[in-house]
């Protein structure tokens, strides 16, 4: 029979949001194991743009810096931007934020995410305290009074206070404790293309509201960007299957001016859209981050956000309350209580942009219209949209 191992907490999911989870309880001096069932493959300068790209924010910024992990991921091929630029296609609202309206040097960074990942499971190989259980998944949850086991599909058995959910919208964890969500798919994919351009390295990101969806535009390092493009999965679908020099063609014809021209299409993908939130983001000893616990309409690039406030929330809910015990139901209502509101602000705000965006009849395009002229106009509203943006909340 395989030794059980025993850990404080378990995490399962190394994305993004689980290694950023993992390394905050390690630097609490907590034994953590992390395990993923697909460890990122390496990626190397001048490997090609990974697809996959976040708009991080600042207040996701000053947590991957608490962690040790910024500064290698900021110095392999990190786009800052200063502005973000909003604009209709069906109207004239046309709405800009400047970081220098709110005295900050730049308002995010467009990176990587295998990037991001790579970088936190770099600083968890430097602490002891954590180990590594990966090519594996979970087959088996029981909680009981004093602890909670898992059993990998391979056999091996872990026991530990409290496993974390961070694995993603199609969460196991959520499912095998009977958390449950209420879910539901947009009307519309995402077809993303990592494309180079005439124009050089740009600081700004932009996002034009047709009401087939969005097109936007985030700047890679170099004169490259990321475009997505939401649209109808039918013709999504059908772009998809097309060669790269005609989806340059089929891209330069329907994205803005703005974009100038696209000199070459390096990659492209795309992804369902759908909208989920866990009925709860605890049961006995199993709490849940990231993607697992909420997804959004990616539209403002907010998801990966959210997931790192989770994890900045949580670790200061265990600093504050972590000698009751890890699997203290006081700590888990604590975290909830500290994101949830704030998870389903940020869900009900993309859906209503996407809902009034998508909408094609007069009296909505005026409202849009009024409302978009109502922040370019009036600076204290402006600078505090700048300011929530940036992953501020009403309470700081
Ligand atoms: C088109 C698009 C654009 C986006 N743009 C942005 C943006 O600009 N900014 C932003 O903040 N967010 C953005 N997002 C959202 C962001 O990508 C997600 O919110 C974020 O990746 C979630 O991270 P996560 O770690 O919670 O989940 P995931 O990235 O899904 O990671 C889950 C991890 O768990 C592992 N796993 C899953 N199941 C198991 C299992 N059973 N056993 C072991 N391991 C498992 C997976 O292999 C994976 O490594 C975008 C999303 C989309 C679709």
């Amino acid at each position: 029979m395989a030794a059980v191992h025993r850990v404080d907490v378990i995490v399962v999911g190394g994305g993004m949001v689980g290694a950023a989870t993992a390394l905050a309880l390690a630097q609490a001096d907590l034994e953590v194991a992390v395990i993923e069932r697909e460890p990122p493959a390496p990626l190397a300068g001048d490997d090609p743009f990974d697809l996959r790209v976040s708009a991080l924010a600042p207040a996701s910024i000053a947590l991957l810096d608490r962690l040790g992990a910024w500064a290698s991921i900021r110095a392999e091929r990190a786009a800052l931007y200063r502005r973000m630029r909003v604009f209709d296609a069906a109207g004239p609202g046309d709405l800009t934020f400047d970081a220098a309206e709110v005295g900050r040097p730049y308002l995010g960074y467009i990176v990587e995410n295998r990037r991001v990942q790579l970088a936190l499971w770099s600083r968890l190989r430097d602490f002891d305290n954590v180990e590594f259980f990966t090519g594996s998944e979970p087959q088996r949850l029981q909680s009981g009074e004093r602890e909670v086991a898992l059993t990998l599909a391979d056999g091996r058995e872990l026991r530990a206070d409290l496993v974390i959910g961070a694995d993603g919208q199609r969460s196991w964890v959520r499912e095998a404790s009977g958390i449950g969500a209420s879910s539901r798919d947009y009307a519309v994919a995402a077809q993303i293309l990592s494309v180079e351009t005439a124009y050089p390295q740009q600081d700004i990101t932009w996002q034009r509201f047709t009401p087939d969806g969005p097109q936007a535009f985030l700047p890679l390092a170099g004169p490259r960007g990321s475009l997505v493009w939401y649209d109808a999965p039918e013709r999504v679908r059908a772009r998809h299957a097309l060669s790269p020099e005609a989806l340059r063609e089929s891209a330069m014809a329907a994205f803005p001016e703005e974009l100038g021209e696209i000199t070459r299409v390096a990659d492209q993908g795309w992804f369902p859209i759908r909208r989920l939130h866990a009925h709860r983001y605890w049961a006995d000893r199993v709490l849940l981050v990231g993607d697992a616990a909420h997804s959004i309409h990616p539209l403002a690039g907010q998801g990966a956000n959210l997931g790192f406030a989770d994890v900045a929330a949580l670790a200061s809910v265990i600093d504050e309350l972590g000698d009751r015990g890890l699997g203290d139901v006081r700590l888990a209502r604590a975290y909830e209580r500290r994101r949830r509101a704030d998870n389903h602000l940020v869900q009900s705000l993309m859906d209503g942009f996407d809902w009034g965006y998508r909408r094609r009849d007069p009296l909505t395009i005026a409202a849009r219209t009024v409302a978009t002229q109502l922040v370019a106009n009036v600076p204290p509203l402006r600078r505090w949209m700048t300011r929530m943006a940036g992953g501020q909340r009403l309470d700081e």
